[in-house]
């Protein structure tokens, strides 16, 4: 006979599924972290759309509102409509994605006719306010993050003057930033902060003034703060987001340090039943874009793995 127990601790951050058969000692655990999936700032971003599609009938969004093929179909099925760039505006509605825009795309489109729904995380905003400030005093802004991320492109467009953006300790930029006789450094939301303090200690070594703000977003801390524990409490963890999804790519890149047997997945397509020999305790996390039905089902498929925990 088989029961499932579900127990919380506030110790281990993460909730504890116990799959239990009996005799009592032949079991799998499967731990799921308790930051897994949507943060606060996808939830108010996706809310904030669907709400904004029951009420107007000519609603799009340039790009996707997260990294997650399920999300995007939930917002494309809400008539939601993903452009390329911004055409006449009459008429229409534009959202700005959790990840926030640049200053010259929100003012085109205004100008262009659209009614602009913000929907940029508040935390996000937060970093555009201490980049813009900063400027105004003087600072030369640095971004640590992913050259190519819309949230990083968002902060650096609120500014007049060019950010510096820097992708790790070992950019060639670093090199550059020596002649900077001030500099202010903000982080993407979603960066790893081991990574950000070792690119941190060249930048101070450097610039000799230097202002440093944390804009690591308190979700992701709480999240790395976990996957820096579970990959090695756990035989094995599962990282659940899509394969575009830069702050699942973080989580799964920690745990994979950790743990040598880390799998990051998008689907329960992709578990592979040969992961689960001799496993007895499964960890699992999943990306600040990755929607609560996704994890229960991946769930609900690693149950039918019980047998091979013995
Ligand atoms: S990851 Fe952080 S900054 Fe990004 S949307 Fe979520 S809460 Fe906001």
């Amino acid at each position: 006979m088989l029961f499932y127990k579900f127990k919380f601790s506030l110790n281990n951050f993460y909730c504890k599924i116990v799959l239990r058969m009996k005799p009592k000692n032949k079991q799998m655990q499967i731990n799921l972290a308790k930051s897994a999936g949507f943060c606060f700032g996808v939830k108010r971003a996706l809310k904030i759309a669907l709400d904004t599609a029951k009420l107007d009938k000519s609603v799009c969004m340039l790009g996707d509102i997260v990294h997650n093929e399920e999300v995007v179909k939930l917002i494309t099925k809400s008539g939601i409509r993903k452009v390329k760039r911004l055409g006449r505006g009459k008429g229409k509605t534009l959202i700005i994605r959790a990840h926030g825009t640049c200053k010259k795309t929100l003012l085109k489109a205004k100008k262009l006719g659209y009614k602009v729904i913000d929907a940029t995380c508040p935390m996000v905003k937060e970093t555009h306010k201490i980049a813009k400030s900063a400027e105004k005093k003087g600072f030369r802004v640095i971004i640590i993050g992913d050259k190519n991320h819309d949230e990083v492109h968002g902060i650096a467009g609120q500014l007049g003057k060019k950010a510096i953006i820097i992708d790790g300790s070992e950019d060639t930029l670093l090199d550059n930033i020596a002649k900077i006789e001030k500099a202010c450094v903000v982080v993407q939301s979603t960066q790893n902060l081991d990574k950000v303090e070792e690119t941190m200690k060249i930048i101070r070594s450097k610039v000799k003034n230097v202002k440093f703000y944390n804009t690591i977003c308190r979700p992701t801390t709480i999240k790395q703060d976990e996957i820096k524990k579970m990959p090695l409490d756990n035989e094995m963890m599962i990282i659940i987001g899509s394969r575009n999804s830069a702050n699942t790519k973080r989580l799964f890149e920690i745990s994979k340090r950790l743990n040598k047997k880390s799998y990051w997945i998008d689907s329960k397509n992709e578990i592979k039943k040969g992961w689960f020999k001799n496993v007895r305790s499964v960890g699992i996390t999943a990306g600040a874009s990755t929607p609560e039905p996704v994890i229960k089902a991946i769930i609900n498929h690693i149950r039918n793995y019980k047998y091979l925990s013995r």
